[in-house]
């Protein structure tokens, strides 16, 4: 592991050398907010973002991915994907990518998404402004931070850059950086405590007690109330960096012979997501609102706990900021359910 110091210029200099050998994905103002966006001058980062509209996930799992080609009885497969850069992702991002290669990697190893993920060398930072409806401190903290590469901590009058990996030492081929001074690094560590901290809110009880509770309330009123307000958007699944459900659809040439299977993004919060063929139709098995918000619920604080050994959701809080009628904070619900 090697750490290093940059000035705000050197980081403008390290990153303009990145950009150089290869894309850089970083936050971007967009509007008022900001994104994860290509990087086409070094002018446009936002390490100082509090949050990002869609999560970095869809550098892995884009919303829409051709998965293959066919023709006639021939069919292939999309080329290798380019080596790219994920620049400034957060903890809580980071944590949440974390769970998605584990449920990617499970069972049938999802080569779309690692494939992707393999041609990535990603770079966190620590929050520097932490976005207004987020509880990240009070979530997912016992999982130990892994998969990124090397880690950005801002720090008087710079960054400490750590690198963590055998993808991290390659950042700085060719590049000449400064050693970080034993009390730069000191500064970082207590920096990043600091702002791991910095969450606005936070859950009432912790991850075992919520667990346990949620899935006690499976057959309450609550949902009806929880949900009466719902849109059936899907918004909160879309923003969410831990969702991971997608579709799967053929689209087929003019001669019907040839044509390409790509896949994109699903949300189980709208109304014909659980909608499936039976015999001389259809049947929709979560047809109320009240079931799908729950099912929601259940699945961030219950259902893959033992899975990922965390909750599903690492408290970035995008889906209380995207919902409009102001219903998916899970802070909120789940304060609502333990008081019930
Ligand atoms: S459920 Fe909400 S707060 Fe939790 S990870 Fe998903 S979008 Fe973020
Ligand atoms: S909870 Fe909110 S964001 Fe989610 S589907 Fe319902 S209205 Fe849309």
């Amino acid at each position: 592991m090697s750490q290093y110091y940059l000035t705000d210029d050197g980081l403008e200099a390290f990153v303009s050398s990145l950009m150089e050998r290869r894309d850089v994905w970083a936050p971007v103002v967009k509007g008022s907010r900001f994104i994860f966006d290509k990087l086409v001058e070094v002018g446009e980062l936002r390490l100082d973002y509090d949050t990002t509209i869609l999560p970095p996930k869809k550098m892995f799992f884009p919303p829409k991915q051709d998965i293959l080609e066919f023709d006639g009885g021939q069919a292939k497969t999309p080329p290798a994907p380019e080596k790219k850069v994920l620049l400034g992702a957060h903890p809580y991002d980071l944590r949440a990518i974390s769970m998605t290669d584990k449920l990617f990697e499970m069972n049938y190893a999802d080569c779309n998404y690692l494939g992707n993920r393999e041609a990535t060398t990603i770079i966190g930072m620590n929050v520097q402004n932490p976005y207004e409806h987020s509880f990240f401190s009070s979530i997912a903290q016992d999982m130990a931070l892994s998969g990124h590469d090397a880690m950005l901590t801002r720090v008087a009058g710079g960054y400490v850059l750590e690198l963590i990996t055998e993808k991290g030492m390659k950042l700085t081929d060719g590049i000449n950086l400064a050693a970080a001074t034993p009390e730069q690094i000191e500064e970082a560590a207590a920096e990043f405590e600091k702002s791991e901290k910095s969450a606005p809110f936070e859950l009432p009880r912790n991850a075992s007690d919520i667990q346990e509770k949620v899935r006690g309330s499976f057959d309450s009123e609550i949902w009806k109330e929880l949900s009466e307000d719902c849109l059936s958007c899907g918004s909160c699944n879309i923003v969410c960096p831990t969702c991971y459900c997608f579709d799967v659809q053929d689209e087929w040439g003019l001669g019907a012979a040839n044509g390409k299977r790509y896949r994109r993004w699903d949300a189980c919060l709208t109304s014909e997501f659980s909608r499936v063929s039976v015999q001389g139709g259809s049947e929709n098995f979560r047809e109320d609102k009240h079931e799908r918000y729950r099912h929601r619920v259940m699945r961030k604080t219950a259902y893959l706990n033992e899975k990922l050994g965390a909750p599903a959701c690492v408290g970035c809080g995008r889906c209380a900021g995207a919902c409009t009628p102001g219903i998916a904070d899970p802070v909120k619900t789940i304060k609502r359910i333990m008081e019930s």
